[in-house]
């Protein structure tokens, strides 16, 4: 190798080298221009004192140098914290709560600053805060009721009225694991809800405990009894007999549900029997919150014309096949028997919230008649209406029929309070809805 060229090597490693120093001297001052990000969670304004606030802060460039948050409340700041991290601490999370000695319910800003690593020497580049508005809310609300005292039969419905001190979010009532939501009424002064509920069927008087619940923004939750009289009733037995001939009958409508099925007809049925029956009553649940938050009906519910009544809510039935009880269940609503494919009257005013085949209900129709109230009418052979429409009492929904589990051709009628099945015969006695249900929503 000469020595020339030996040189010029030299030379343009030396070349290489400076780029590379003033290459990393810059990257040096300007590698970081992104101030840290903040965030601040949840997004609710409105919390109460067991809040827990989350401060997020990061920044992946030069990491963070510190994190500090403050509460501005009437003019006064309160450090919350003011962490110093070290080196090359990427992201950092804090969560803080708002103790009573300091913080008093009503408003206050949350302000966050952090300061990142940097060495960008124009301004404060390197620096961010973020500030969130909370309303401090440590009160629950106040719950006057205005029902005097609820009458109501084991498997009946009934009504209450109460007033709330302030706006909230989840209110109704709750019995046991079941809820019943209420409804605000539209132009009171003091907050007014209804709410209708029931006295279930499977609940005895001696363990029915009705709750008024409210919750308020914040979260806080207040809860209170109310007076009212519970009445026992007691429910029929009923034995339903199964052939081979009427479960040949049925089945086909359900064939993708009892595939999986090992086994012969019983099997398939008491699958469909206890299984989708339970599927269709969670529907059925759903559907009752798709109501109106005002009274739709008006007077008594129309019963379909002249039918024999063919077995009663709350029916306690044992299956039997081949002299043996195989399944038992109980029946929800009423079974009305009238002319075949006999027209079906809507029972009051309201608005169709559902029309389609539904499980063992077969072809199905539910009306919505507004605070929860519904009505069921299955088994259909023809539906005459759709979701949506609006319908008055006596109006012609469709035909009764035998689809789904029937036995012959009939109407089975269903009456709902927040998708919970009550007893139908209440709802066909003006003097029961009188003295039980309107004169205590003032219709
Ligand atoms: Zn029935």
């Amino acid at each position: 190798m000469s020595h020339d060229k030996k040189s010029n090597i030299t030379g343009y490693l030396f070349t290489l080298l400076s780029v590379a120093v003033l290459a990393a001297g810059s990257w040096f001052v300007f590698r970081d221009t992104q101030p840290p990000a903040l965030s601040i969670g949840p997004e609710a304004a409105d919390i109460n004192r067991e809040a827990k606030v989350t401060i997020k802060a990061s920044d992946p460039g030069s990491g963070l140098k510190w994190v500090e948050a403050k509460a501005v409340q009437d003019g006064k700041e309160y450090a919350l914290f003011r962490k110093e991290l070290p080196q090359g601490t990427g992201s950092f999370t804090q969560t803080v709560i708002f103790d009573k000695e300091r913080i008093k319910e009503g408003e206050f800003t949350l302000r966050v600053t952090a300061r990142d690593g940097s060495f960008y020497p124009f301004g404060e580049a390197g620096m961010s805060s973020a500030s969130r508005d909370f309303n401090l809310d440590d009160t629950a609300p106040r719950i006057y009721v205005k029902t005097h005292t609820t009458n109501l039969n084991q498997g009946g419905a009934g009504v209450v009225e109460f007033a709330l001190s302030e706006p909230a979010r989840k209110v109704g009532i709750k019995v046991g694991e079941r809820f019943f939501p209420a409804y605000e009424r539209d132009g009171t002064q003091d907050r007014s809800y209804f709410c209708m509920f029931t006295l279930p069927w499977d609940t005895s008087p001696s363990d029915f405990s009705p709750i008024i619940t409210a919750e308020d923004k914040a979260g806080n939750t207040a809860g209170r009894s109310f007076n009212y009289y519970a009445n026992a009733r007691n429910f029929r037995k009923d034995r339903i007999g199964l052939s081979d001939g009427f479960m040949e009958r049925v089945l086909p409508q359900f064939t993708d549900f009892v595939s999986d099925v090992q086994g012969g007809l019983l099997e398939q049925y008491v699958k469909v029997n206890n299984e989708l029956r339970r599927q269709n009553a969670e529907k059925i649940r759903e559907i009752g919150r798709d109501t109106a938050s005002e009274p739709l009906w008006e007077g008594e519910f129309k019963r379909l014309p002249n039918a024999a009544n063919r077995a009663r809510f709350a029916d306690y039935r044992d299956y039997i096949y081949k002299g043996k009880v195989v399944d038992n269940q109980t029946h929800l609503g009423l079974d009305l028997a009238s002319i075949r494919h006999a027209p079906i009257p809507a029972a009051n005013t309201g608005r169709i919230v559902f029309a389609a085949f539904f499980g063992i209900y077969g072809n199905c129709v539910i009306i919505d008649h507004g605070l929860g109230l519904q009505t069921l009418y299955s088994h259909m052979s023809q539906i005459d209406v759709q979701p949506g429409q609006a319908v008055s009492k006596g109006d012609i929904i469709g035909r009764t029929g035998a689809t789904g589990l029937a036995g012959g051709d009939h109407l089975h009628f269903g009456v709902y309070v927040s998708g919970t099945p009550v007893q139908p015969l209440e709802w066909f006695d003006g003097h029961w809805i009188k003295n039980n249900i309107s004169g205590k929503l003032g219709n």
